[in-house]
């Protein structure tokens, strides 16, 4: 026996097609590599994406081949989302901060056969491309170029390509757990692994992450997503803002506080998404223009931990609610978002605040647990703290070309996350497994130690490692940026931990940095501060 309802794929087509039929007049603004602004609309955008999921066809390419892309949020790229996706191809989109060994492993593996560029990134294109083993054509992000053309054999071009496809091409029946995307992680440790999403999977993480706790995105909304197109999916923002008819705005390759502050006014901008270091770079850019951005109700914010002096400044300089989310590459990534419950209503302001500072609980779609070293569950009491595992209709199975799953026996994904978890599925991330800093055999948290020394006026950003220790095996060092004009002294900062962690929690050290290393997402690497700094206590011992 079945229902008797008409049955329809999940694809992403069905997005794109929305779109342009109920949204093609609204509005998607383009910064483009060349600094100018673009403006056109989801009609347009349906339209060009149809012609080169057409020109695809003509090129030969066939059915499921990955097409890459190396680009910053803009109107092609958004185009290419669909065009190759929902045309029945997989849109892979590779950072451009990694390193190019990193480009080549991962092009290799996917076995690109197309690879778009944007300008910027042509000559790393002309370097590597005598290594690349699957690539078959070469497109640019932009009209004909004739310099272009020389520096890179058989170049082609994207508006030739939309010259040449049909703006009326239909988007195919496609199964709907057939690939769309492909995104590879980040690979601080090891060979990046590719996750390949299916159309299924970014349809139900498009509705279920957007729910009203959730993005709840709207047709009404002016959204900017700075995290980038290459960073999961913008976190999935352009299937989401396809689906709801959004205005976007891309924000292209400047992504400084000020260029942010200038959009953001200049567009009105009421929802954005971004990780912590560009929040950080906003806030110091609204001081610089006095840029006040009363259009900007929410800020999603992710990717790392959120530290919670950012949330109080922006909510009581500013008024703008900033919304802490937790996700990864394996988790498409939304797998939590930080909103209140209704018995919360009648909490001050501070218990209110303090409950917004973790990373939230998981929407209808993803299931959390945690455990302990041999697996079992632990308890939901917000104070027991292991291993964070999710399951749900958008986490990953198994990564790109391997036949194993990823998964635990029983079906679970291990996030290499140690959190706890509460009553109500709020999670709090204490640190990545590789990270937590190990003294005595008692866990300290270096998420929680940042926060308190960013939080000190002195600083601007702070990271905390776990340093080998004769007698403790692993004690806390924090190495810290001092805020600009600021000479903080190691003591200074030290005072401000008395009362807020346990004695045995303080830091042994506070060292004083010029900066702090970045990696490809915007992340601290903290696996080089331990390389350069894990030693300091013994060599001080
Ligand atoms: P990578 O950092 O390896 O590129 P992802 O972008 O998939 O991989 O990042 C996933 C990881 O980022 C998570 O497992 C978690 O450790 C960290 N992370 C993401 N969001 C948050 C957050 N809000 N708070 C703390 N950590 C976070």
């Amino acid at each position: 026996m079945s229902g008797t309802m008409m049955w329809q794929a999940l694809t992403t087509g069905s997005l794109i097609e929305h779109a342009e039929k109920y949204h093609a007049g609204t509005e998607v603004v383009s910064v483009e590599t060349d600094g100018s602004t673009a403006r056109s609309s989801w009609g347009e955008i349906g339209a060009n994406a149809r012609r080169i999921k057409s020109a695809l066809d003509i090129l030969g390419v066939p059915a499921n081949a990955r097409c890459a892309t190396i680009a910053w949020n803009n109107r092609r790229h958004l185009e290419l989302y669909f065009g190759i996706g929902s045309g029945g191809r997989v849109t892979h989109t590779i950072n451009p901060r990694l390193t190019p060994e990193q480009m080549v492993y991962i092009l290799n593996d996917a076995r690109d056969e197309v690879l778009f560029l944007d300008r910027t990134f042509l000559p790393v294109a002309a370097k590597l491309g005598p290594l690349l083993k699957s690539v078959k054509h070469y497109v640019l992000m932009g009209p004909r170029d004739e310099e272009a053309a020389g520096m890179v054999e058989g170049l082609l071009f994207h508006d030739d390509l939309l010259q040449a496809g049909d703006p009326a091409a239909e988007w195919p029946d496609l199964d709907e757990n057939a690939p769309a995307a492909l995104c590879y992680t980040s690979g601080t440790t090891g060979n990046p692994k590719g996750v390949q999403y299916s159309h299924r999977s970014l349809v139900l993480h498009s509705i279920g992450g957007n729910q009203p706790d959730g993005l709840n995105m709207a047709a009404r909304d002016v959204v900017m997503p700075v995290v980038p197109m290459f960073h999961v999916n913008a976190w999935g923002v352009p299937y989401v803002a396809a689906s709801v008819g959004a205005k976007l705005v891309m924000p292209g390759p400047k992504l400084d506080g000020e260029s942010l502050a200038r959009l953001i006014d200049q567009e009105q901008v009421t929802l954005s998404l971004g990780v912590p270091t560009i929040w950080m770079g906003l806030l110091a850019g609204l001081k610089s223009t006095g840029i006040k951005p009363t259009s900007m109700k929410r800020t999603v914010v992710g990717g790392s931990a959120l530290p919670p002096s950012m949330i109080r400044e922006f909510r009581d300089t500013y008024g703008v609610e900033l919304i802490h989310a937790w996700g990864m590459t394996e988790t498409s990534p939304l797998g939590t978002l930080n909103q209140l419950l209704q018995k919360h209503a009648g909490l001050s302001a501070d218990a209110q605040a303090r409950l917004r500072e973790g990373q939230g609980r998981p929407p209808w779609g993803v299931d959390l647990r945690i455990v302990d070293d041999a697996g079992q569950e632990l308890p939901r009491d917000g104070k027991t703290q292991g291993a964070l595992h999710i399951r749900g209709h958008w986490i990953v199975d198994s990564y790109f070309g391997q036949d194993a799953t990823a998964l635990t026996q029983d079906g679970w994904f291990d996030t290499g996350d140690v959190a706890t978890l509460d009553r109500d599925g709020y999670m709090v991330i204490r640190d990545r497994s590789k990270d937590i800093i190990k003294s005595g055999g008692e866990w300290i948290s270096t998420v929680e130690l940042e926060n308190i020394a960013i939080a000190h006026p002195k600083v601007a950003n702070a990271a905390a490692i776990a340093a080998r220790h004769p007698k403790w095996d692993e004690r806390p060092v924090v190495l810290a940026v001092p805020a600009e004009g600021a000479s903080p002294t190691e003591a200074e900062i030290l005072e401000a931990y008395d009362g807020k962690v346990a004695s045995w929690q303080v830091p042994d050290r506070v060292i004083f940095v010029g900066e702090l290393p970045l990696g490809a997402t915007g992340k601290v690497l903290k696996n080089k501060l331990r390389e350069a700094y894990g030693d300091v206590l013994i060599k001080e011992a």
